[in-house]
């Protein structure tokens, strides 16, 4: 046998442990890897019983495996129904930008925020998932509601240091941390949270808005770059640009991004 034969079996295996790899970084973390483990536990003894030739185990895997799938589909209902809502729905986005969406709930709160001069930080994913940063604070799966944010930055919460990280229309986390930006010409009078703001958004796409505990003042970072003092107006237009009501195709990944969300 060549070198030159051996392309295939390497690529076979490859292909094979990708798909591995994406099964587990899909359900890591979720009530899925306990069942996926179950599982693959039961087709080892499947297999096991056929080699031996046990006939009445392999009969009742068969059997049981048959009544497994229906007890995934009541298992994980609550993640089909939020995957299939999703393929149900058109835009993602676009909730988010109309009227009495949550982006009103996010400027409101800002402007209150900015009134009591309380610090805040608030990242906004678009298309490159924030996930990572999630991990670092107190992972939610809430409403988004100018309530909250106001509880969330309140000075007496436990959880108001960090930034919150909303995802698709939900709080995804709050006291997550944020990459600090070491663009060198970024103004010495901003300190570590505007630093996090331009931080982060000089590593994904995100829009993250800032409320300055010293001044008050509202600003907005995109692509590495803040805009400053913003007045709640004026903080909405700047939104509703930033956050376009986009026609999505959804697909089967939206079906499969229902289960991660339940992390
Ligand atoms: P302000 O104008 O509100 O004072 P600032 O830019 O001067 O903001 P600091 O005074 O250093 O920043 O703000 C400190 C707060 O910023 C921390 O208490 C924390 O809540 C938040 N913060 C600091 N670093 C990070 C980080 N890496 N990720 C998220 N939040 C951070
Ligand atoms: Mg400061």
């Amino acid at each position: 046998m060549d070198l030159f034969s051996l392309w295939r079996p390497i690529l076979e295996i490859s292909i094979i442990w990708w798909i591995i790899y994406v099964l587990f970084r899909l359900v890591q973390g979720t009530r899925a890897v306990q069942v996926l483990m179950g599982l693959i536990l039961f087709l080892l003894v499947f297999e096991f019983a056929n080699l031996l030739g046990l006939q009445s185990i392999k009969w009742l895997i068969e059997r049981l495996l048959a009544i497994g799938v229906i007890a995934l589909l009541i298992i994980f209902q609550p993640e089909l129904r939020r995957g299939l809502a999703r393929l149900g729905q058109n835009a993602m986005l676009s909730s988010m930008a109309k009227e009495g969406g949550i982006l009103d709930e996010i400027v409101n709160a800002c402007v209150l925020l900015s009134e009591k001069k309380i610090g805040a930080l608030i990242a906004i994913q678009r298309d490159l998932g924030l996930r990572n940063y999630v991990e670092s604070g107190v992972s939610l799966d809430s409403e988004v509601s100018s309530d909250l944010l106001l509880t969330l930055f309140h000075p007496q919460s436990l959880l108001h240091d960090g930034g919150v990280i909303i995802i698709e229309n939900r709080v995804a986390s709050c006291g997550s941390l944020f990459p600090l930006t070491l663009n060198t010409n970024v103004s010495r009078a901003l300190g570590t949270r505007h630093r996090a703001a331009i931080g982060i958004t000089e590593e994904t796409d995100a829009v993250c808005i800032v409320v300055s505990e010293e001044t008050g003042g509202i600003s907005v970072s995109i692509n590495g770059k803040l805009t400053r003092n913003l007045d709640g107006e004026a903080l909405k237009r700047v939104m509703r640009n930033l956050i376009k009501p986009k026609v999505r195709k959804l697909s089967f990944i939206d079906l499969i991004k229902g289960f991660r969300n339940e992390r």
